[in-house]
């Protein structure tokens, strides 16, 4: 084997690799936005046929992508989140178990939705313990929401064993596993309710979007009534015989509608690129002793855009960091990067202070709470072991084997270093 040279880093050319979304735009978001404009129609309950709507087409399609019956396109995957809750009748008084590592749009959906997120611990799969999950279920708890973080799919045989046992409802969260699977399940169809972001940092975009998918036709047309005050009025069908309540505007417009529906035809391809370059990668490292990689519950389902693996320590995993960068591999601990990083419990600020718009009435003050949630930041100190000693690649679909090499070879010598 080539033997690196102490010296000279492992890679001097630059790693020039953009967003793995945006960087897929090409023709086809371009012809399916501009059939919009030359449609004229961009509101996708206005006036024409309901299957020429690109929302529409776009809900079909993921209908029939996750074999699910029901799909709901929203404006974001805070709202998907929102709507999956409020579509399960999770309200006041109820408490609902979301990890510690999280975009914190899953605990704030909660709040949103005025309930109480109760937080628990990941572990060294990154995604929520299922110990720690079933640990903290009270008499309160109506719902866990299991995060496929990092493209990773949660421990999903394991969460709905305990979820089933408790009668709590599944509301997955997607966002950063749009096209992953668990066990042959595409992820979202699992639980009672998926929801997924179409934000630019997801695998695709739409700019913004969401997506609810579900089974159950009650959590769907109740999340169809919360995502427009009128929807009544627009879809009395969908919104079957419910008695109708307020909603706030999730709706999704139809330029959206179509960039999602052109960049979703690219999933699959993307994921099977990214598969390429991460086993490559880590057939390439698993001889290495002083690293260990993170536990994947399901490699086959794996988005594969991101590979972590775990030092001894903290300030092992910082310095392993750090003589990494300097061999031209771009690359971060998770929870030393010297910025307050809103995927960390601990960084949860309004919600560690039980903060809300009104201090008079808060989903923890209000009269139907008759739950005792505490916070601190120190709380789940299993999540902020395996946070600090992570280090964590971001992939690309467009790495060639040669760029793959570089982090091998990269990898090997800081171990060796080290050593
Ligand atoms: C991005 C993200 C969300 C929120 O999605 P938006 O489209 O930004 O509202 C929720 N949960 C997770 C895990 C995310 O990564």
């Amino acid at each position: 084997m080539h033997v690196p040279n102490e010296a000279v880093p492992v890679r001097t050319r630059p790693w020039d690799f953009g967003l793995i979304s945006t960087d897929e735009i090409g023709e086809l978001e371009k012809e399916y936005v501009l059939r919009v404009l030359n449609k004229k129609r961009v509101f996708r309950y206005s006036g024409g046929n309901k299957a020429d709507s690109e929302a529409f087409q776009l809900e079909a399609l993921y209908a029939q992508r996750l074999g699910v019956q029901h799909c709901l396109a929203v404006n974001s995957g805070t709202s998907s989140l929102v709507v999956a809750l409020i579509g399960a009748g999770i309200g006041p008084g109820d408490e609902v178990i979301v990890p510690a590592y999280t975009y914190i749009a899953t605990a704030a959906a909660v709040l949103i939705a005025r309930a109480v997120p109760v937080i628990v611990e990941v572990d060294d799969t990154l995604t929520m313990d299922p110990q720690a999950l079933e640990a903290a279920i009270t008499p309160y708890t109506k719902a866990v929401m299991p995060v496929h973080m990092r493209g990773v799919p949660a421990q999903m045989d394991e969460i709905m064993a305990i979820a089933s046992k408790h009668g709590l409802a599944v509301i997955e969260d997607v966002a950063q596993a749009n096209g992953g699977s668990y066990k042959g399940k595409p992820l979202g169809s699992i639980g009672d309710a998926g929801c997924f972001s179409f934000q630019q940092y997801k695998l695709i975009t739409a700019g913004e979007g969401g997506m609810l998918a579900t089974n159950n036709k009650s959590i769907y047309s109740r999340a169809n009534i919360y995502h427009d005050s009128a929807f009544v009025y627009w879809d009395m069908n969908e919104a079957d015989n419910l008695v109708p309540f307020a909603g706030e505007n999730y709706r999704m417009s139809e330029l959206n509608a179509a960039l999602a529906l052109a960049q979703s035809q690219r999933i699959d391809e993307l994921i099977a690129k990214l598969q390429r370059v991460k086993s490559l990668i880590t057939a390439g490292i698993a001889d290495v002793a002083s690293i260990r990689l993170q536990r994947i519950p399901d490699p086959a389902g794996d988005l594969s855009y991101s590979l972590v693996f775990y030092l001894e320590s903290g300030e092992k995993s910082a310095l392993f960091s750090e003589l990494l960068s300097k061999e031209g591999i771009p690359n971060g601990t998770i929870s030393n990067n010297g910025f307050a990083d809103r995927h960390i419990y601990s960084n949860w600020r309004y919600i560690l202070e039980k903060q809300g718009a009104s201090e008079r009435d808060t989903p923890w003050n209000c009269q139907s709470y008759k739950g005792n949630v505490q916070y601190a930041p120190d709380m789940c100190p299993a999540t902020l072991d395996w946070l600090s000693r992570a280090v964590a690649i971001g992939l690309h679909q467009n790495m060639n084997e040669e760029d793959c090499n570089d982090v091998i070879q990269a990898i090997r010598k800081v171990a060796a270093v080290l050593a």
